[in-house]
């Protein structure tokens, strides 16, 4: 077991989650994976990452399944984190939405309930849906995901729009446009952002531009990705990890402390912007 804990961060609601959780997208999705996938994410909760992500729309349901399974007699130790499709934002949509990620989850309430992305239902209508989710104890919080700077503006001037806990969005290495306006705007408020892709998907897994690095620390090249989404305050990152060893070594990575050089030589692989750049989303 590792000797350090993970840090934690604070919700503007108060609750304290961890800064390193785990991403379920791509799960679910293959009975044969299925034994693999709970035991991965068992895995990553013995070791600290207590943060789960997912979303009714990955394997169509099966991911929150897979949860369901993973947290089955230990629900109190996991924060669940999961997210309603745009097409289902209006206040009935996530009301009906939600028992059945309820349903899938094997749980009786969401800690935190985001909406996936933003499309055509007007946010009043799903702030009101969320808020009334709330009310009712079916879900403890509330966020969104995908919402570039003008998206939270648009939010925060809705009715309980500033009770919004996260904005989850692509962020990691080689997508760093979030860092000239989103991320501060974020931060200002206390508003986490939660990293998701923070390994771009596996590729930064095999990214030359991190040997250097990852040879001075005695680490993978993915682990130096995830320490780098780490560095900063008010950032949570969600690995998506099926393999035992990944699990372990995004684990490890928390602990890893870039230097000044490293963040350096990675500011000079990896280019911060230099104007707005639209959010990316996969
Ligand atoms: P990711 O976490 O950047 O990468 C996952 C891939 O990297 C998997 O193929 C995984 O392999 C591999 N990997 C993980 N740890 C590794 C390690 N230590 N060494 C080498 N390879 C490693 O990408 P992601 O799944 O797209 O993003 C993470 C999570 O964010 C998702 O699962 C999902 O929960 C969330 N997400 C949200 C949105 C949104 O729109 N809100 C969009 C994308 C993702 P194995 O699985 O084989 O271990």
């Amino acid at each position: 077991m590792p000797s350090t804990t993970i840090r934690t961060m604070r919700l503007p609601a108060g609750d304290d989650v961890p800064v390193l959780g785990q991403g379920t997208w791509g799960m679910g999705e293959r009975s044969a994976h299925r034994i693999a996938e709970v035991a991965a994410l068992r895995l990553g909760v013995d070791l600290g990452m207590t943060l789960i992500d997912t979303a009714e729309m990955y394997g169509d349901g099966g991911a929150e399944e897979v949860v369901g399974e993973a947290i089955s007699g230990r629900r109190d130790a996991v924060f669940i984190v999961s997210k309603v499709l745009p097409s289902h934002a209006s206040r009935r949509g996530v009301a009906a939405a939600c028992e059945e990620s309820l349903r899938r989850l094997r749980t009786d309430r969401i800690d935190l309930y985001l909406l996936h992305w933003r499309l055509g239902t007007p946010l009043a209508e799903t702030v009101a849906g969320f808020e009334a989710l709330k009310g009712a104890g079916k879900i403890r919080h509330w966020g969104v995901s995908n919402f570039d700077t003008a998206d939270m503006i648009d939010l925060a001037g809705v009715a309980d729009g500033r009770n919004a806990q996260t904005n989850q969005v692509l962020y990691n290495l080689t997508r760093r446009g979030i860092e000239y306006d989103l991320l501060p705007w974020c931060r200002d408020r206390a508003i986490p952002v939660m990293a998701y892709s923070p390994v771009e998907q596996g590729a930064l897994a095999d990214d030359e531009r991190l040997a250097k690095v990852a040879d001075r620390h005695g680490a993978s090249r993915s682990q130096i990705a995830l320490a780098w989404v780490l560095r900063q305050d008010g950032v949570i990152a969600i690995p998506k990890a099926s393999r035992a060893d990944h699990v372990r070594d995004n684990r490890a990575a928390h602990d890893i402390r870039l230097t000044p050089a490293d963040l350096q030589e990675l500011d000079r692989a990896f280019r911060p912007p230099t104007a707005k750049q639209p959010l990316e989303m996969l």
